[in-house]
């Protein structure tokens, strides 16, 4: 049996409205793509979806729209993926790496505080594999420091934080797109915020900095005359990209359940086997489920390796999310401090198959082979 880390989850009415698309006249960046917006800004409770080529694009604007510049500081989970930490440095900025709690891999607001200097703008959270961050305290420390909150929602659509939305909490959330994601439209991405500046400022970026009222200019009534206000970007998502999305968040509901039932099943399954820690929701939240990471209780990082060897034997593929971003070569020369829980998460956690794809048979075959090889490697 082979049960892949990843399998996208499209059906033949999907396929059929890209297709629709492409025979349609229109491929770039128009009428689906407006529509691909309202519904998701509808589905968030937000005012604002702004659809972009990708999630670093999304995380780039909304700095951009914050005013991130060269010399400022942005603190981020050391756990998370290398765009977080690259969009800051598209605009000469710092990463400031945070450590995280242990439980959830989200910043650990205890530690964030002590990061923050004279030269700290913006706060990232990452909501770790659609686990939400703890944004009360966050956002509080936020306020008294006077600093943006950008969330890095690219795991947690859709996840809720005490009844909200995540992505929906600070000035900005950006979401992925990307073919592992939740909701896939291949690449892209976007920005959600209740800030009218930001969606203006995000909307003209995406094209080059055109101005808004001339994107249209090949329709009817449509003008060649249009003003560029600033150097932009080609950020843009395109209407087949659009057009599969719609399809996607039409069925995001039950894609989440039956994530929820495959995470579910895997805690019941994990949770009494002593050195396993598999994750738990936070109180009052509900994560998306876009991961399902696996801790092995210990200090030698060879056990989790051992795991995964002995799994991807049995054909079972796991990942491991993340490397944190200071054992990178390219990120080496970040002056980090001590972040011990991130060192401890590196070694212990990997990444289980959780997709809506995946079959009862499968669940069981994954379940059962975790247990003996846990077994394997802890006695
Ligand atoms: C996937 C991801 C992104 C970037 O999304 P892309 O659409 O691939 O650019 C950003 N942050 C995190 C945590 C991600 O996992």
């Amino acid at each position: 049996m082979e049960v892949p880390f990843h399998r996208p989850d499209i059906t033949d009415e999907e396929i059929e409205a890209v297709a629709r698309t492409l025979r349609s006249g229109w491929l770039t960046m128009g009428p689906e793509t407006f529509r691909f917006e309202k519904e998701l800004a509808g589905y968030l409770g937000a005012d604002h979806a702004v659809c972009l080529s990708s999630g670093t694009a999304a995380l780039h604007l909304a700095l951009i729209c914050a005013g991130i510049g060269p010399g400022d500081q942005v603190i981020m989970p050391a756990v998370t993926f290398v765009s977080t930490a690259e969009a800051v440095r598209y605009l000469g900025a710092e990463p400031v790496l945070a450590d995280v709690e242990y439980d959830t891999h989200c910043l650990d607001v205890q530690d964030l505080r002590k990061r923050i200097t004279k030269r700290t703008r913006a706060i990232i959270p990452v909501h770790f594999g659609g686990h939400p961050a703890d944004m009360d305290p966050l956002l509080d420390l936020a306020r008294e420091h006077e600093l943006a909150v950008i969330e890095d929602a690219a795991h947690a659509l859709p996840s809720k934080y005490k009844g909200r939305y995540c992505g929906t909490l600070g000035d900005a959330g950006c979401f992925s797109f990307y073919a592992t994601k939740t909701l896939t439209t291949g690449e892209g991405g976007m920005i959600i915020t209740g800030r009218q500046d930001w969606a203006d400022r995000a909307r003209s970026l995406r094209l080059h900095g055109i101005s808004r009222d001339a994107w249209n200019r090949y329709g009817k009534g449509g003008s060649w005359r249009y003003d560029v206000h600033e150097t932009g970007y080609k950020y843009n998502m395109t209407d087949m990209q659009a057009a599969l999305g719609r399809g996607q968040l039409s069925r995001l509901d039950d894609m989440h359940g039956k994530r929820r039932e495959i995470a579910r099943a895997y805690t019941e399954a994990f949770e009494p086997l002593p050195g396993l820690v598999p994750f738990r929701e936070r109180e009052g939240c509900r994560s998306s489920w876009h991961l399902y990471p696996l801790k092995i209780d210990g200090e030698d990082e060879g056990v989790r390796d051992d795991m995964m060897d002995i799994l991807s034997k049995k054909g079972i593929s796991t990942s491991l999310h993340f490397i944190p971003l200071h054992h990178f070569s390219g990120y080496r020369d970040l002056d980090t401090g001590d972040l011990p829980v991130s060192e401890k998460v590196f070694r212990q956690n990997l990444s289980l198959p959780i997709n809506s794809k995946m079959v009862e048979d499968d669940i069981s075959f994954v379940k059962n082979e975790v247990i003996q090889a846990a077994r394997e490697v802890l006695k």
